[in-house]
């Protein structure tokens, strides 16, 4: 096919789809292919027919050569932005779409404010230049350790390798703040100190430390750096202004550096001096992390360009916690899979019988309205058919299998049952979308675990066959660690609560301090 007729053709399809979603998927054709999603510039040039033409940057620097021919996958919003002027739209290079395809759930009912598009102008990318700049980059080094002092996972430390590699290959040099644990004041146990070998392994490169965060002497050791230097501050929240928001110690702060970065996605939804208030002092010169950019990258690709069917699989202890993220779910969700500790909330509400089962009275009521509204919005919420249960808690207690809504008195339930497991699998696997928070069991059980392990390895083989998953929140990131699962899913987030919250929708304060 010429590329006159391609786009002739696809005009029509197009048309068809834009009639119809807001959300679509296109296949684009060209003799290039861009390096990430929000490479592409999406103009719609003629609004009265609905003729779309994808634009790209040749300056941006998004594009990679690759053999003519070959073919990228995109998502986006029909939001009607202009993202280019006339004039850089007469040079850049048009794309031609090969095929659209329509997303069929409604990801606009979520109002995330933020969406990715906005921050293309804050990223790390290439073109920028940092020689002789100090870059203040907040990161997250709260990180495990033992008794002493070692660290015993160095997950976060390595996620913010990219942002510091970026900054330090682009001519300046990295003034590193942090918080690490909840100290009450200076002490020591919490310093940062402590670290500084592992964040040299890691980083592979030397590091610096000063054993304060604010005052004349960090502000002339920050300054003294030489290009391609790396110096880490003392704690931050060894100053109980950090975590109250204090505009004066944000200020403070700010003379570090003349650049501000914020790589600390799992602190991103506190409006802290160091997470949010300090971005103002930087005035436009402030840049979302590599780490804080793949993890709304991830986000976005549940919420709001997920390829149907999406499922959510939502498990842990206790429905209470989990009522703002199943709210929001049940917005974008074509399947949600319920397990672990609030399956007996549903269970008990339904009439069933659950022996011990850890349950939540008040909230009986609630779980009937969720299986109304899901059934309104045509969601379907999967429960498990039968429960591996224990007759105490701990991992050597009695096991006994029982249906899920017929547990023994003496029983309370731990884990999903054979049956449950092969019904839940047969959902996951039929699904382009994955989204997982929370474990189906009490997975640091043992006797506990197959639940958890088996839906992970579910996952793990639905991700190798082309889906998209996200793992994101609390214990399921404990458990795909512990069950060596972490490199078979899409994204692994690092924050727990900050990812929640932006999977509930909201734009993060850290987020949002960065586009004002
Ligand atoms: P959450 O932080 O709410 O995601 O809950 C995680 C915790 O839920 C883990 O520590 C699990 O042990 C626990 N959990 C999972 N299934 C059950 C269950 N059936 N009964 C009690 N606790 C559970």
């Amino acid at each position: 096919m010429n590329s006159t007729t391609k786009s002739a053709s696809i005009e029509k399809s197009i048309y068809q789809v834009i009639d119809q979603a807001q959300f679509c998927h296109l296949r684009l054709c060209s003799g290039e292919i861009i390096d990430h999603v929000q490479g592409f510039l999406i103009n719609p040039i003629n609004q009265e027919n609905n003729r779309f033409v994808v634009f790209t940057q040749k300056d941006s620097g998004f594009l990679k050569q690759l053999n003519p021919g070959s073919q990228s996958e995109i998502s986006f919003v029909h939001s009607g932005k202009y993202y280019l002027n006339e004039d850089a739209q007469k040079k850049a290079p048009v794309y031609f779409i090969e095929s659209v395809k329509k997303v069929n759930h409604n990801p606009s009912a979520i109002e995330s404010q933020l969406g990715f598009d906005r921050i293309i102008g804050n990223r790390l990318q290439p073109g920028l230049d940092f020689t002789g700049q100090k870059v203040v980059v907040r990161v997250d080094f709260n990180v495990p350790l033992d008794e002493q002092f070692n660290v015993t996972d160095p997950t976060r430390i390595l996620a913010a390798k990219p942002t510091i590699d970026f900054i330090l290959q682009n001519g300046g040099s990295c003034v590193l703040v942090s918080h690490l644990g909840r100290p009450k004041g200076k002490e020591s146990r919490y310093s940062l100190k402590h670290i500084v070998s592992k964040v040299s392994e890691s980083l592979q490169k030397p590091i610096k430390f000063h054993e304060d965060c604010i005052g004349s002497k960090a502000v002339s050791t920050a300054q003294d750096l030489e290009k391609g230097e790396i110096l880490m501050m003392e704690n931050l929240r060894f100053y109980k202004e950090e975590t109250s928001g204090d505009k004066e110690f944000a200020r403070e702060l700010a003379k570090l550096g003349s650049i501000y970065v914020n790589d600390a996605f799992g602190t991103a939804h506190r409006a802290h001096a160091s997470t949010t208030v300090m971005a103002q002092y930087f005035g436009r010169k402030k840049y979302f992390g590599k780490l804080l950019e793949s993890e709304l990258l991830a986000t976005e690709k549940v919420i709001k360009t997920g390829k149907p069917p999406v499922v959510v699989i939502l498990g842990g202890a206790k429905v209470s916690t989990k009522i703002p993220i199943l709210e929001s779910m049940m917005q974008i969700a074509d399947h949600i899979i319920v397990g672990g500790g609030m399956v007996y909330t549903f269970k008990k509400a339904l009439g069933g019988k659950i022996g011990n089962s850890i349950c939540e009275d008040k909230y009986l009521d609630y779980c009937l309205k969720v299986l109304q509204k899901a059934k309104k919005l045509g969601v379907e919420i999967h429960l498990p058919i039968d429960t591996l249960a224990g007759d105490s808690f701990s991992n050597d207690a009695n096991r006994k299998e029982f249906p899920s809504d017929q547990i023994g008195e003496q029983f309370e339930g731990m884990d999903s049952g054979p049956q449950t497991l092969e019904y839940f699998i047969s959902i996951i696997n039929k699904c382009q979308t994955i989204l997982w928070n929370g474990p189906i069991g009490v997975f640091e059980f043992p006797n506990f675990a197959q639940g958890t392990m088996r839906i992970g390895q579910a996952i793990g083989q639905r991700t190798r066959q082309g889906a998209f998953s996200l793992v994101g929140g609390g214990d399921s990131v404990s458990a795909v660690k512990q069950f060596n699962l972490a490199q078979q899913m899409s994204y692994v987030s690092t924050g727990g609560g900050a990812m929640l919250e932006s999977l509930e929708g909201k734009t993060l304060p850290g987020i949002k301090a960065l586009l004002e």
